[in-house]
């Protein structure tokens, strides 16, 4: 149990798609130059305030310690793997750790990193999205409420949605913000959404 305890009201489970990441202005480089699969990958499980505020580096002294991940690293590398040229997994995953993971109410880096893996496991968002005729494509548009609707019949609450700018200056669905309860487990109804800069029709490009 660390002394330095976090208050913070919610998660937000964080995916991304990658295809919205690798056809950016920059480049993207794949651990092992090793494509990934064409599904959403996990970017982080942030401890959030209803306010929309949200703490992060809480425990400097908890430095990420790899060792105490071992097992899951098979699943991290499939499921959370650098989209970035700069950093390598292990970078990404410490990033992740001592920005919000120290932040998550004394969960320990096991924990943290097990529970948000099986966050991920828990929903079907490609099965939800191409069962409402929502798949990656090049030149379609979707309505970003349908989206929305899509993805929340498979959560059971609506999520937020974040797009970004393609180098072909397409505004696309970039990431995806589910709501979680403090028990980084069961999926609530957010308390607030983040500024997701999507227009009302959104690309989803292929991966
Ligand atoms: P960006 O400015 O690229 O949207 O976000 C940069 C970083 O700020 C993210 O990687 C994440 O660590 C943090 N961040 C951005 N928005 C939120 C938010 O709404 N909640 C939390 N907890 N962190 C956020
Ligand atoms: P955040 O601070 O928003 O939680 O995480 C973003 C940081 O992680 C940035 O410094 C970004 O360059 C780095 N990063 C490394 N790999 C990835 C990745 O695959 N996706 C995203 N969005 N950021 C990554
Ligand atoms: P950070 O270092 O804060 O993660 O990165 C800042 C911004 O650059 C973020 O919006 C992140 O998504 C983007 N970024 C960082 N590294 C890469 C990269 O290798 N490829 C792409 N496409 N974007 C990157």
């Amino acid at each position: 149990q660390s002394s330095i305890v976090s208050n913070f009201d919610f998660f937000y489970f964080v995916v991304q798609w990658p295809g919205s990441y690798c056809n950016l202005k920059t480049a993207c480089c794949f651990p092992q130059n090793i494509k990934p699969a064409s599904n959403f990958s996990i970017h982080g499980l942030w401890p959030n305030y209803d306010d929309g505020s949200y703490p992060q580096n809480c425990d400097p002294s908890d430095e990420f310690d790899d060792s105490q991940i071992e097992d899951l690293v098979p699943q991290m590398k499939k499921n959370w793997g650098t989209l970035s040229c700069k950093n390598d997994n292990s970078w990404f995953w410490e990033h992740e750790w001592e920005k919000h993971g120290t932040c998550s109410g004394g969960l320990s880096q096991h924990q943290y990193f097990e529970k948000t893996l099986a966050l991920l496991k828990s929903v079907d968002l490609l099965g939800a999205l191409t069962s409402a005729g929502i798949t990656p494509s090049n030149g379609a548009t979707y309505d970003v409420s349908a989206v929305q609707k899509a993805l929340g019949n498979a959560i059971g609450f609506t999520p937020g949605v974040e797009c970004n700018t393609a180098n072909n200056k397409d505004n696309q669905l970039y990431q995806v913000y589910i709501c979680v309860d403090k028990d980084a487990k069961t999926f609530i109804e957010c308390p607030v959404y983040p500024n997701g800069k999507c227009k009302s029709k959104v690309h989803w490009p292929k991966f």
